[in-house]
């Protein structure tokens, strides 16, 4: 990598206090900071230390003045036949109002309120609210059912819950307070209120009186409300955003208020090129890191209009996200590959039958972008389309194209550089050394982390430094879990996870979470589940299991009985959005003789490799079985 670019990075690394006191004036500083980074206590990494910022200020009230009328929220709703258009202005009223109704309930600075909700305007204004008052927002995504959901409360322990009665997906109603109600009764810290967005979507809505609150009462209620910005410590926390990793139990991602203003501010300059007054769809969900960041906090916060839509990418038809392109002159977009994969498969025309000319830029992020859909979607569009890879934990890319600073030429199937502020490497595996040029290594960011980035994970900093800096002995660096390679002209590729984690359709899911869901079904002795390769979604989870009674699983009906009740019992405990695609029923799982379950091989079988040194195997036949499950389909 040479040039403009590579000199903008070289100074955010090497002059780095410089570098970001500057990019810090991108955002407004109700206080100065005294200094740009204390790192005494490595690995944590506290940016902007004593300046005090606040992220709903500095989304809407910061705007007001120049932009009150603009278009800030455009909410676009395939589902229910709906569009809301809400200003700055207006977007501030509503704000206030949301932010009157949480302080109404108790709920103060550091107070946490987990918001399960669907992509509707109300929680948006949820989301500001907490940063405005100071308060950490947990955001669960809609997908998630009753054991993931009771899972976070008990570990973000939010004084409220706010939620809608109802979703809709493909024209069909997802009902959320049932499954939330589920969640609660399982809840060893059941929150205090639970606040309600009816919809009207489910009429059989239970509600548990004294607990349960309408939000349009409240609503109501806090007409005129005017809640004053806490000014928050830039390390203060933001909000918490549950990941899935290696173990079962979800992982708290923390983030910090100052420093996230900051990286968003910058990313949305250097990266996505957006400028004040133009407009950003992003087709995530709220319940994502790249919802957080780039529906609602990064556009916001650079004065941009930015799209909450609600409803599938090929509903009504494979036309819709052209259409809102051209209905509001979209100039910049962020999706995923699996999205445009599902693109492609439909009739190439609904992309020429809008005027897609003001788009600028696709972004695209969350697993691998395989080549040919990169050279699809760019040839269809006629724009750059910038594959950039990030984490939950970092909140914004870590290796992109920086068009704002400098046009590199796009390689298809690589996320180009890293990012200003990443000081990234890749490491070999044996000895932390730095990995050749073509050579493999894991993608590794030797601290501190950037601003922008995870501070701990919530509750448990020792686990934050054992989970992510504690790979090489050697070396305390953060470990990605990915693997990686970079060419001859610096451009990097993303091999695939070094961990069990999955990747479903660019979210990312713990095998182990899965086998514990699949676990609780009654005639489950033990099971393994491995990700495959899958055209559309990238991969897909696929279980092995073990059964106690093999009488209930004796001919063929029954077994495809069992295999529809396990997937069943995982919708029921984790969502839909872990089910298996199969689930194979064997005698026994291939395990080493002190009896370690050889994942690794399954998982090789599974996408058609050799299952390595089987050496330590401790009956051979086990591995057959899979085999044998696997071409039997
Ligand atoms: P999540 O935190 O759920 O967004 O998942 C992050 C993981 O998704 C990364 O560690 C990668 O494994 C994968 N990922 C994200 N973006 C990309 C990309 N552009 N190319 C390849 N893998 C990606």
């Amino acid at each position: 990598m040479a040039g403009e670019y590579a000199a903008f990075h070289r100074r955010s690394i090497e002059q780095r206090d410089a570098f970001w006191r500057e990019q810090a004036q991108l955002v407004h500083w109700h206080r100065p900071f005294s200094q740009v980074l204390d790192y005494s206590r490595p690995p944590f990494a506290r940016w902007f230390v004593d300046g005090q910022t606040n992220l709903c200020f500095n989304a809407i009230d910061r705007h007001l003045d120049t932009r009150a009328d603009q278009a800030a929220l455009v909410y676009v709703s395939t589902e229910v036949d709906q569009e809301k258009r809400y200003s700055f202005a207006e977007l501030h009223v509503e704000v206030n109002r949301c932010a009157a109704i949480l302080q109404s309930l108790g709920v103060a600075r550091g107070d946490r309120v987990l918001v399960y909700m669907p992509m509707i305007p109300e929680a948006v204004f949820t989301m500001l609210a907490c940063a405005r008052i100071g308060a950490v927002h947990s955001v669960v995504f809609g997908g998630f059912a009753s054991h993931s959901l009771a899972t976070r409360i008990d570990d973000a322990r939010p004084k409220v819950v706010v939620s809608a009665d109802a979703g809709m997906r493909a024209g069909k109603v997802v009902p959320y307070k049932h499954l939330l109600d589920e969640a609660i009764r399982a809840s060893a810290h059941p929150p205090e209120k639970v606040v309600l967005v009816d919809r009207g979507l489910d009429p059989g809505m239970p509600r548990t009186p004294g607990r349960d609150l309408d939000y349009a009462q409240l609503h109501a209620a806090h007409a005129n409300a005017d809640v004053p910005v806490v000014w928050q410590e830039s390390n203060e926390p933001s909000y918490i955003l549950y990941t899935s990793g290696t173990t079962g139990k979800p992982k708290g991602v923390q983030r910090d208020v100052g420093g996230y203003a900051v990286a968003l501010a910058a990313s949305m300059k250097h990266v996505y090129c957006g400028r004040p007054g133009q407009t950003m769809f992003t087709t995530s969900d709220i319940g994502w890191v790249v919802g957080h960041s780039y529906i609602v906090y990064g556009p916001l916060i650079a004065g941009m209009t930015t799209i909450l839509y609600e409803g599938l990418p090929i509903r009504p038809d494979a036309g819709i996200w052209w259409r809102i392109v051209q209905d509001c002159r979209v100039n910049v977009m962020f999706s995923s590959p699996t999205a445009i994969r599902v693109l492609k498969k439909q009739d190439a025309a609904h992309l020429s039958r809008h005027d897609i000319s003001s788009l600028e830029r696709l972004f695209l992020a969350g697993e691998p972008l395989d080549e040919s859909t990169h050279r699809w979607i760019s040839d269809a569009l006629r724009i750059p389309v910038i594959d950039h890879y990030w984490q939950t934990e970092t909140g914004w890319p870590i290796l992109t194209a920086v068009p704002g600073v400098e046009q590199t030429p796009i390689r298809f199937g690589s996320p180009s550089f890293a990012a200003f502020g990443y000081d990234l490497r890749l490491l070999r595996e044996a000895d932390a050394s730095e990995a050749g040029v073509g050579e493999k290594g894991v993608v590794a960011i030797v601290p501190p982390l950037p601003p922008g980035c995870m501070s701990t994970i919530w509750g448990d900093d020792e686990r934050f430094v054992r989970t992510y800096f504690s790979t090489f002995s050697t070396r305390q660096v953060y470990s990605t879990f990915d693997w990686g390679v970079r060419d001859a002209d610096g451009y990097h590729f993303i091999l695939g996870r070094t961990d069990d984690v999955i990747n479903v359709a660019g979210h990312r899911l713990g095998t182990r979470e899965i086998e514990e869901a699949i676990s609780a079904h009654p005639n489950v002795a033990e099971v393994a589940v491995v990700g495959m390769a899958d055209q559309l979604k990238g991969q897909l989870p696929i279980a092995f299991a073990v059964v106690k009674d093999a009488a209930q699983i004796a001919d063929a009906a029954q077994c495809a009985a069992a295999e529809k009740e396990v997937m069943a019992t995982v919708d029921r405990l984790l969502g839909a959005i872990a089910r298996p695609g199969r689930v194979h029923f064997v005698n026994m799982l291939p395990k080493t003789r002190s009896g370690k379950l050889l994942r690794r091989s399954i998982q090789a079988l599974a996408e058609g490799r050799d299952p390595g040194d089987l050496t330590t195997l401790e009956d051979p036949t086990a591995l057959d079985q899979i085999r044998a499950a696997l071409q039997g389909g």
